[in-house]
Order: C-alpha cells, then sequence, then structure tokens
C-alpha cells in the first residue's frame, strides 16, 4: 500500500521536520536498518542495553534509552524523578498523593509539552516574572527564585526547556538543583543543529535530557531519546519496558545497573503507552550516529545548495534572502520578508491552498516574514515549490528567468 492507493497526497515541506507534517524523510541508511531490524525478533532489554552504549558514547551520558519522542522522554523522566527505584512509587504513578511530586518550572519556560510532567503525576510550581517578555522590563526568573520554591519533602525535581533564550542558565539552575540533592531535567527537543548540544546540556550538569529523534537528528518521526544518570534512566527504562515475566528471570544489564536495588519487578507502568519498537530503536541509532559524526560545516553546505538552486529558481522576488537562523547555527533559511503580517498571511494561505500542499515556516507571520526551511524539504520539490511561491506573490508560474539554473540538481553555487 502506499499514500496514493489511500487518496493521501504528499505535501511540499518547507516548514520543517514538525510532527504535523509527518517530520521529515529517513536517509537510506535509516531505512534500510529499520527494514533490517522488521526481520528479526530481539529481548528489547538487550536492544535498550545496547542503545545505551551508543547514546553514551555520542552524548557523554552515564546511560541513554530509545523513547518514542522527546515528549515521551519528559514523561519518563518525570516518572523517573518522582518514583527513582521504589517499585511502589512506580506502581502508583500518576497518583502522587503523599509523594514529592512538585517539579519547578520557570514562568518563561512553560510551553504545552510540559503537560507530560504532569501525565506522569508531577505538579508544575511556576516561578518567576517574565516581564522582559512582557515589555515594562528587563528581567526573568532568577536562581534564588527557583531556589526559594523548593520545598523540602515536597519538590521532586527541576524542569528546564533549553534554548538560545532562557534564562538563567542551565548552569545557574543546577547550582540550585545540586545545593538541594534534585535533578534537573532538560527538555532539549528541538536544539539541534548544533551537533555539539548533543553533550553540552549534560556538561552543564544536567541529569536527564530529552532529545526528538524525529527532528534534526533524522531519526524515525516517533523516536527520541532521554540520557542522563544511569539511575533515573534505569528507573524511566524499567517504567517503560514490558516486564511481565517471572520475576526471578530478569536479568540487570550493566548499562542499567542500579535495577539491582529493585528487589522486584514493576508491572506495565507508567510509560508503557511510550513503548518503542525495534524499527524504531534501530533507525534512530543509525540517524543518531550519523548526525553526530558528519561535519557540521557539510550539512550547511548540503542545505545552503538546496536554498541556492530553490532561490534561482524563484528567480528575483522582493524581499527574498537566503539568511542563517538565528536560533540553529548551521541552519539557513530562504526568507520572505513583506513587511506586513496581513501579507505574509496572504502567501502563506495561497501556498497551502496550492496543489500539492506547500508548507513554510510562518513562526514569524507576525512580523511579515515567511521563510522555507531546508532540512524536510526534497531536491524534487524544488521546481514546484518555486512555482508555487511566484503565484503566491502574484508572479505567473512559468515566468522562471533561467539565471544560470540549468536542471534539479545541478548549479552547486
Ligand atoms: C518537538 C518538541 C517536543 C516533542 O518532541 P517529539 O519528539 O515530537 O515528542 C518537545 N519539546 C519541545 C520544546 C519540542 O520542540
Amino acid at each position: 500500500m502506499d499514500y496514493a492507493a489511500l487518496g493521501v497526497v504528499p505535501v511540499i515541506n518547507a516548514f520543517g521536520t514538525n510532527t504535523r507534517l509527518s517530520g521529515g524523510v529517513l536517509a537510506p541508511a535509516v531505512v534500510a536498518a529499520m527494514a533490517a531490524a522488521s526481520t528479526a525478533t530481539v529481548d528489547m532489554l538487550d536492544l535498550q542495553a545496547a542503545a545505551s552504549r551508543v547514546i553514551a558514547g555520542v552524548t557523554g551520558a552515564e546511560a541513554g534509552i530509545v523513547t518514542s519522542g522527546a515528549s515521551a522522554g519528559i514523561l519518563l523522566g518525570a516518572a523517573a524523578c518522582l518514583a527513582g527505584l521504589d517499585l511502589g512509587a512506580m506502581q502508583r504513578l500518576p497518583d502522587t498523593r503523599g509523594m514529592a511530586r512538585e517539579i519547578v518550572a520557570i514562568r518563561s519556560q512553560r510551553n504545552m509539552y510540559d503537560r507530560a510532567l504532569r501525565v506522569a503525576g508531577a505538579r508544575i510550581v511556576e516561578v518567576g516574572i517574565p516581564d522582559r517578555f512582557s515589555g515594562p522590563g528587563v528581567r526573568d526568573a532568577a536562581a534564588w527564585e527557583v531556589a526559594q520554591a523548593i520545598r523540602p519533602g515536597r519538590t521532586a525535581a527541576i524542569y528546564y526547556l533549553a534554548g538560545p533564550h532562557s534564562e538563567p542558565s542551565l548552569p545557574e539552575i543546577v547550582a540550585v538543583a545540586r545545593a538541594h540533592g534534585l535533578p534537573v531535567l532538560v527538555d532539549a527537543a528541538a536544539q539541534l543543529p548544533p551537533a555539539t548540544n548533543l553533550r553540552r546540556f549534560l556538561e552543564e550538569g544536567a541529569d536527564l535530557v530529552a532529545f526528538s529523534g524525529g527532528k534534526a537528528i533524522g531519526g524515525p518521526q516517533a523516536s527520541g531519546i532521554l540520557c542522563g544518570r544511569r539511575d533515573l534512566v534505569a528507573s524511566a527504562l524499567v517504567q517503560m519496558l514490558d516486564l511481565d515475566l517471572p520475576e526471578d528471570q530478569f536479568e540487570v544489564p550493566p548499562e542499567f545497573a542500579p535495577l539491582e536495588a529493585l528487589g522486584g519487578l514493576p508491572h506495565h507502568g507508567i510509560g508503557r503507552s511510550c513503548k518503542v519498537g525495534k524499527e524504531e530503536v534501530m533507525g534512530l541509532l543509525t540517524a543518531l550516529v550519523a548526525f553526530a559524526t558528519a561535519e557540521p560545516a557539510e550539512r550547511t553546505e548540503i542545505w545552503t545548495a538546496r536554498l541556492q538552486r530553490l532561490k534561482r529558481r524563484i528567480g528575483p522576488l522582493p524581499g527574498l534572502s537566503l539568511v542563517a537562523d538565528g536560533a540553529k547555527p548551521g541552519l539557513p533559511l530562504l526568507e520572505l520578508r513583506f513587511g506586513d503580517a496581513a501579507r505574509a498571511a496572504a502567501v502563506e494561505a495561497a501556498c497551502r491552498a496550492h496543489s500539492p500542499a506547500v508548507h513554510l515556516d510562518a513562526g514569524r507571520l507576525r512580523q511579515g516574514i515567511l521563510a522555507v526551511n531546508p532540512i524536510a524539504l526534497l531536491d524534487r520539490d524544488l521546481p514546484e515549490l518555486a512555482a508555487a511561491l511566484r503565484l503566491a506573490c502574484g508572479y505567473s508560474a512559468s515566468d522562471i528567468p533561467n539565471a544560470g539554473f540549468t536542471s534539479a540538481g545541478s548549479g552547486q553555487t
């Protein structure tokens, strides 16, 4: 069966690897790894132990597991912070009455993905007034405010959304957490590139870090990574795995050694609905190693060349320029500046109404800016995308100046 058989028409994805548009496309090596994985069955505990070795090598973490996404990683990470290696607590989640169940979060870092903390059973305690965003001030939450929100016997962890604008800095938050013996759980779902961020947050002292596998890493859409402290990762793992086996048959792999202290086996845990398949595990690991070992400059060159070909295809268009993404080092964008939001919205809507539908990055629509993100864009879609953009901007689709362009895939300069 294929999309055509179902009457589902693929879109032209100039938006990026977002979930709504099914992420990006997989590299042939990733597809091959998934197909090969599907031809044999394995013990998932062994597979996650092997995954832990690969993830540890790439991130510098003590341990790591493949999850079904960053959101699942945050849920599992929260469950690990709440229950630790306490079987009874694992059994009760998401019921956290009587447990230390508060997770401190900085108000300006609140986002819809932090629901995963609450799904595990945590209560979010917000701190800080982000008046650098609301206008009247220049400050955000201070480290001392985070410290004051910590209550002995009530606080389980500190949540931190990694991002170029996140304040206070992660090292400041880590210092507060260490002083109180609390773990820091970092949502770094979309903080790649740069690939150096695979290690950075752990080096800065985070106890757990969640990455999305289906974004820039180039893994399967329903994959992610949770990595960090061995005891917390091990707790997360047993709250996700199917452990429906006689307890004496469970052998703790060295990668998850702290599980020796469990004294029994949990039943299907809070993370059971975050189940990840062997195909996703193998696909993610293949993509991760490729992402981590590739030369970042080469990735940037491929993306830049793609956007340059597109730009030549489009021809002269007012407000069109190739720029570097302000937030993601190494990521080029082809920007369309209209100067007013209504015009940008009209062009964006016209692109979506195109057949096939063209999805642009409209994150800065309010500033009158649309962008083409090259990550999930296919070279074969460039001519159609150029035509759709020209039409949406009020030019004819066919009147494409041949500015040195010969055919898709050629012209690298
Ligand atoms: C994308 C994203 C997520 C979710 O990642 P999935 O891998 O799709 O689960 C979580 N948090 C942030 C900040 C994200 O950008």
